[in-house]
């Protein structure tokens, strides 16, 4: 999420008026004062597996300048990874997305504006689609809600729209650049198998969250994780009724 060029108020604004008008929240993964997890039936963020196997999950991009310094970590280390893109920035940078998939990583949905309160959900996820299949010729298949805000009735027009709901179950909390080693820790110290890791490629700068990839892929590593992308995750998962 974005957090960072929103104001605090603008958030916990956004957040009142998608209660006001949805009714109840059946997720509300995290914000600047309630960073805690709520697992929600219909999402996917975690495979239940002994294996230990993860997905690091990067949103808000693709970035000109970020972007490519995480591909070449992940080229480098040989890992592969799921990008949750935005429709605009995949607009402006039609070459990253093809660098993306070219690579061996898998590209999800993450609307086109970030809109919190997804006012023309579907719309933005099609615009966000027609983007990513014009570059590759794929189809999005798992989407991510901006800010990880998701209420039933939303939940069930994205299903209808071909789409899975796909949240995380670790936050590297880099949107708040808590500083490099801080986000190292706030995965490694909290990872598990299965596990879906969330970071951010774009949407601000992102020189703290590039810095900290290397790193926690070999912790990980060293830690025996393999590192796949969301959509072999979910293969692996011996619990997935979605
Ligand atoms: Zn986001």
């Amino acid at each position: 999420m974005r957090i960072l060029v929103l104001t605090r108020r603008k958030v916990l604004f956004a957040f009142l008026m998608i209660a006001m008008a949805g009714g109840l929240l059946t997720t509300i993964q995290h914000s600047l004062t309630a960073p805690s997890l709520v697992r929600s039936p219909g999402t996917y963020y975690m495979a239940h597996t002994q294996e230990k196997v993860v997905a690091l999950t990067f949103d808000d991009g693709p970035d000109p300048v970020d972007s490519p310094a995480v591909l070449d970590i992940l080229k480098e280390k040989e890992v592969r990874a799921t990008f949750f893109v935005l429709g605009q920035a995949a607009q402006s940078n039609p070459l990253l997305i093809k660098r993306i998939v070219k690579e061996g990583h898998e590209i999800g949905n993450h609307s086109f504006k970030h809109d919190y309160q997804q006012l023309h959900l579907v719309e933005e996820m099609d615009q966000t689609d027609r983007e990513v299949f014009t570059a590759t010729g794929n189809h999005t298949y798992f989407y991510r809600p901006p800010g990880g805000l998701v209420s039933k009735k939303q939940l069930e027009t994205i299903k209808n729209n071909g789409h899975i709901v796909a949240l995380w179950s670790v936050d590297s909390k880099d949107w708040r650049n808590p500083g490099v080693k801080q986000i190292v820790d706030n995965v490694v110290k909290n990872v598990f198998p299965g596990a879906i890791i969330l970071m951010h490629d774009g949407g601000y700068h992102r020189i703290q969250t590039v810095k900290a990839v290397g790193p926690i892929i070999e912790a990980l590593q060293n830690q025996g994780y393999r590192m796949v992308t969301l959509s072999e995750l979910q293969k692996m998962d011996s619990g997935n009724k979605l």
